[in-house]
């Protein structure tokens, strides 16, 4: 079944594809915003007046620049750098930064688009903003990443800081890089301030940001389970990525009984009958963060089962979390899952599901949690961190454990507030209004601009 768009959203879709060309993600990303918000602003002519969508779906500038830098054999490299401010009605600009050989200006675009409305559903005051460059740190050494990061900064310092733009990390981008563009920025403002989050815990990080995405995740599925009765304990679940999202995603997981099967990097998946219990974690967790191996290695080292080149949606189980990369999933996928039973899906990464895959989803009714509700536990801690910068003070684990479960409790409200039909919750209806009403409102309120 091909996904298709209402003549009203096609019409809306048809004008912004003319002004963007060549920028596919952005632009699925807008369509699935649009089909939940375009029936909404027909009954609301004080948003569709103010022609909101289309103000909102225009970043407020993006930035392209230029990197260069040498390698360890003195060869000479060009990278192309982006920071896209997409809207700073509710906050300072605030998303990661993504470095990827597949990044382009609509890959960013569409990055930075989500980001408005996930940020909105958190409830702290944080705009949407993302930015990166098409450098792949695979196989570069620690001074190269340095000096790529330090390259990038150079350039980047002069558009972001505590009050206007705040950038975090991404694929790509991890403790070690946070700490090389830190160390960067602060060195050319002179000052101290927390203009980027995901700090290291000693200098000015937030205890509990390096889970945040993985554990929000779970939070709000087990908030959607709860709803119906259900909960996360004695469920098999099954975890796509090896990265930040995907590990804490298994760890909290674990810590509420239930059992992750699966794990992925862009090579292949393991298939772990017996599930990633503590000691696999904190050897995946070491294989991932610190010797920067591949997950092939997990199937040599616990004699689980490898799959080359395939992703883990075949696998049945009654929970997936697809954490990984955009359009991981596809219609195909999506209906395995359905036809092996999965009960939920909560997804860490950012729009990892195709159009197709979330209409298999939709329609088969199971408790599908877009990324723009599910994953903004990561953000949430950022703008945590951001307060806790600001007031010069650290919360301990514990208190900013609970701040995050409270948010992910009130992102989870919100999707039931606007996206509840009768007995079933439409959490990507639920999302996308919730977040849009938010921004448009302080829109409304700033006048036209
Ligand atoms: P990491 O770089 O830590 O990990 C990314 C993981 O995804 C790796 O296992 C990587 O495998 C895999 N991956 C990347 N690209 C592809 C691809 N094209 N196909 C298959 N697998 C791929 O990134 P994060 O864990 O931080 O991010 C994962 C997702 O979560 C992204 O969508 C990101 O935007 C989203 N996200 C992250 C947040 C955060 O706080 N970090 C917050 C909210 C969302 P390999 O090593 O082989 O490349």
């Amino acid at each position: 079944m091909k996904h298709k768009a209402s003549a009203t959203v096609e019409r809306f879709m048809e004008g912004l594809r003319a002004r963007n060309p060549g920028q596919p993600t952005f632009l699925q990303a807008v369509q699935e915003v649009a089909e939940s918000v375009i029936p909404f602003l027909e009954a609301e002519p004080r948003y569709k007046d103010a022609a909101l969508l289309e103000r909102i779906t225009e970043p407020d500038r993006c930035i392209l620049f230029r990197i260069t830098w040498e390698d360890d054999a003195g060869k000479v490299h060009t990278n192309r750098g982006y920071r896209v401010q997409f809207s700073n009605a509710l906050g300072p600009y605030k998303g990661g930064l993504r470095f990827h050989p597949s990044v382009d200006l609509g890959v960013i675009k569409f990055l930075g688009f989500e980001q408005i409305l996930k940020n909105a559903l958190t409830t702290l005051p944080l705009g949407g903003g993302k930015g990166g460059a098409d450098f792949d740190p695979k196989g570069k050494s620690d001074r190269e990443v340095m000096r790529f990061s330090q390259a990038f900064m150079t350039e980047l310092e002069r558009y972001i800081g505590e009050d206007t733009d705040v950038p975090a990390g991404d694929i790509g981008v991890g403790a070690r890089e946070i700490g090389y563009l830190f160390g960067q920025y602060k060195r050319l403002e002179g000052r101290y301030v927390g203009a980027i989050t995901g700090k290291g815990a000693g200098w000015g990080g937030s205890l509990i940001r390096p889970e945040a995405t993985g554990y929000g995740c779970v939070y709000f599925v087990n908030e959607m389970l709860r709803r119906n009765g259900e909960g996360l304990e004695g469920k098999t679940c099954s975890v796509s990525g090896s990265g930040n999202v995907a590990l804490y995603t298994a760890e909290k997981l674990r810590h509420m009984g239930a059992k992750v099967v699966t794990l992925s990097d862009s090579s292949g998946f393991v298939y772990d009958p017996n599930g990633v219990d503590a000691h696999k974690l904190a050897w995946a967790k070491d294989l991932k963060f610190n010797r920067r191996g591949r997950i092939k290695e997990y199937a040599d080292e616990f004699g689980a089962e490898y799959h080359a080149g395939e992703r883990p949606w075949k696998v049945p189980v009654d929970v997936a979390f697809p954490s990984a990369t955009q359009n991981e999933v596809s219609g195909e996928d999506a209906a395995a899952l359905v036809k092996n039973g999965v009960i939920a899906v909560g997804e860490g990464a950012n729009m990892p599901t195709t159009l197709d895959g979330i209409d298999v989803f939709q329609r088969a009714q199971i408790l599908y949690a877009p990324g723009k509700a599910s994953n903004a536990g990561g953000v949430a801690v950022s703008g945590l961190e951001q307060t806790q910068n600001s007031m010069r003070i650290t919360w301990s684990a514990e208190e900013v454990d609970r701040r995050l479960s409270d948010i992910m409790v009130r992102v989870h409200e919100q999707c039931v507030q606007f996206g509840v039909e009768g007995e079933h919750v439409d959490y990507v209806k639920g999302a996308n209004i919730a977040g849009f009403v938010r921004v448009a409102d302080a829109m409304l309120a700033y006048g036209v601009m």
